[in-house]
Parts: structure tokens; sequence; C-alpha cells
């Protein structure tokens, strides 16, 4: 049976990342080794390196004086190299969520945290917008798609301050404004690659303005020199990102697949609010077109491990909530096509009619 995947991280990629990875796995580059076995050094794997730097700041209209780098340690350890490298003395976070929670812990280790608005009161069910930001912090730290509640931000703020933002499960999702950023990060799981590469968008004038000694391997610079090649980076996930900028440019780039999101997430928010017997858990103004937060209405409640059996009947297979909200989340990541989407509303009107 065709399944669909609705896993929110590891999570789907597209079919021709996943057929050029086998292939690179048996025979990469006509070298007749596999991927897995041959030197990072090498200028075959040197050349996967350059191109998928280069696509990426092609696709992200990424402005001079960025670097693109490929790192280890997930977005988690990017919790801590931020705060690491770039805060001086005081730093403005945004707290939407676990994650934005996680990266503000970590901050606290290197300085004052100025948490400018929270959504924590109501369960993250808002993005909250309307703050004030200090002008005398280091940077604004955002999480731009909370990915465990479902509520996103689709547009670049503005701020008097530079901004961080930790955009690990809506990257590719839209054109951004990278030149308000002075850095961007993400564990590559969501959008683009198999788990084990984190990429991060720096730019370069941003770094070494602080007094603290900082390890090699946590210090943005030493990666900036080394073009990611100071140690040995993901070999094989890096190899599927680039395959994975090879299909968003063959379908257009980021505002083709802006349109292609923004429609599969209509599809199914429609499919939601016009529904008897499933509801949004967000905010409409809040809404992630990246996962989709719903549960049962309170008369159905008990029916929710029942739809996710039915559904796994259909072939739909991860759409079971984060076990901090329950219900049903639905993501909708870049690799996942249209139909699944339409497969899920069909299961889920079924279901209401059933009942
Ligand atoms: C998944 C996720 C993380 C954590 O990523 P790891 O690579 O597992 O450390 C951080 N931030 C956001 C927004 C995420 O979705």
């Amino acid at each position: 049976m065709k399944k669909h995947n609705f896993y929110a991280g590891p999570s789907i990629l597209s079919q021709y990342a996943i057929d050029n990875t086998i292939e690179a796995i048996r025979d990469f580059d006509n070298m007749g080794l596999s991927i897995l076995e041959i030197s990072h050094r090498s200028k075959q794997f040197q050349a996967v390196m350059d191109k998928a730097q280069a696509l990426f700041k092609e696709l992200l209209d990424i402005p001079e004086g960025y670097e693109v780098l490929f790192l280890g340690g997930g977005a988690s350890t990017q919790f801590a190299m931020v705060p690491y490298n770039l805060l001086k003395t005081k730093a403005a976070y945004l707290d939407t969520g676990t994650w934005a929670h996680k990266a503000i812990k970590e901050a606290k280790l290197f300085g004052e945290v100025n948490v400018v608005a929270s959504s924590e009161q109501d369960n993250y069910v808002y993005y909250p917008t309307k703050f004030e930001v200090p002008t005398d912090v280091d940077y604004l730290h955002i999480t731009t798609n909370n990915t465990v509640y479902g509520t996103e931000l689709r547009r670049d703020l503005d701020v008097p301050v530079r901004m961080v933002a930790d955009m690990s499960s809506d990257i590719f999702t839209r054109p951004i404004d990278v030149s308000k950023y002075d850095l961007i990060y993400g564990g590559a799981q969501k959008n683009l690659a198999p788990a084990g590469v984190t990429f991060v968008i720096v730019k370069v004038d941003a770094l070494g303005k602080v007094d603290r000694a900082i390890p090699t391997m946590l210090n943005y610079e030493t990666h900036v020199k080394k073009g990611s090649m100071f140690n040995t980076p993901p070999v094989l996930p890096i190899y599927t990102a680039l395959k994975t900028l090879e299909w968003y440019k063959e379908l257009g780039g980021v505002k083709a697949l802006q349109q292609i999101d923004e429609e599969k997430a209509r599809v199914l928010y429609d499919a939601i609010d016009n529904s008897r017997m499933f509801v949004g858990t967000v905010n409409p103004d809040s809404r992630s077109i990246m996962n989709v937060c719903f549960v049962m209405k309170p008369e159905y409640k008990e029916l929710e491990q029942e739809f996710i059996d039915f559904a796994g009947t259909k072939g739909i297979m991860g759409i079971k909530g984060h076990r901090s909200v329950g219900g049903f989340r639905a993501s909708l990541y870049n690799a996942l096509p249209l139909d699944s989407v339409k497969v899920l509303t069909a299961a889920m009107k079924e279901f209401e009619n059933n009942h």
C-alpha cells in the first residue's frame, strides 16, 4: 500500500533525493566506491560540499558576506553555540514554544536574557507579535516555526536589532530577507536531509566580537575558515541535502515551494474548519503551514486513537500529536505531495460519516 508520511522529523524526503542517495551509497560519482567509504577530502566530495553551499545561497538569495555551514550536533547544539559566539552582555528571546524555551535556557549560561514575549500561559496557541525589543541587546532570537504546537511566523520581523532565527522546520518554505539576520540555523531532518547535519547561515562580520574564549569546534569562525571541513562533516546527509536542493531548484525555488505549501495547508485547514468532529488547536492567524495541529472536539475525544488506527489502514503515517499537545499533528513538509493531504482529508470525512 502507498504510504503517506506525515512524520514531524525526521520526515519525508523526495524520491529524487532518496534514489540518488541510494545510488551514491552503491557507487559514488563513478568512483567504484560508496560515498560511505571515501575521504571527505576527496575532490569528489569537495564538489558535493561546494555545490550544496552554492545552491543553498542561490535558492535563498543569500547576500554577500554570509557563509553557509554544514555542522554536526543538531539544532540543539546551536542553542548554545549562538550565545557562545554572539552574546556579549544581553540578548532578547521570543518564547514561542518548546524549542524556543530550550534556546533560552542555554543562552542564560552566557549572559542576561530578556524574554520579550511568551505565549506559554496560553499553551503556545498563538505566535506573539506585539512586543518591544530593547535597542541595547546583542540580538533578538526567534523560532520561526513552532514544530510542536503548530504556530508560525511567516514573515521577517522589523525590529531595531539584528536577528538570529531557528528555522529548523520552515526553511525553504518562503523567501527570506537574510540581510536582517546575523544567523539562521536548523536541524536538516525536517525539510532538507536525514538527521545528522545542521545548517547555519552566518554573517561573517558578526563573528569575533565576544571576549570569551570559545572551544575550537564551537566557534563558528573555525568552520567559516575551513569551509565546514575542519573535521569530518556528516558526509551522507550533506549529499542528500544537495539532492534535495537540486529538487527544490527544479520545482522553481522557494517561491514555487511557498505556493505548493500554502495550498496543501489550505486544503487541510479547510477540512478541519468544516468538520463536525475535528478542531484546530491554534489561533487561525498563527497557523503553521508545516505542522498542522488538531484534536477531536470534546464530545468525540475518546475516538482519537481509533482515528489514528483507521488512518493507518489508509497508509497514513505519523499523525499522532506531540506528547505535550495530544491529538493529531500532520506535518506537511516540502516533499509531501498534495495527494497525501487529500488522502488524509478523505479519511477524516469518511471517519466522520461512520460516527
Ligand atoms: C526539531 C527542532 C529542533 C531540534 O533539532 P535537533 O536537530 O534534534 O537538535 C530545534 N528547533 C526546532 C524548531 C525544531 O523543529
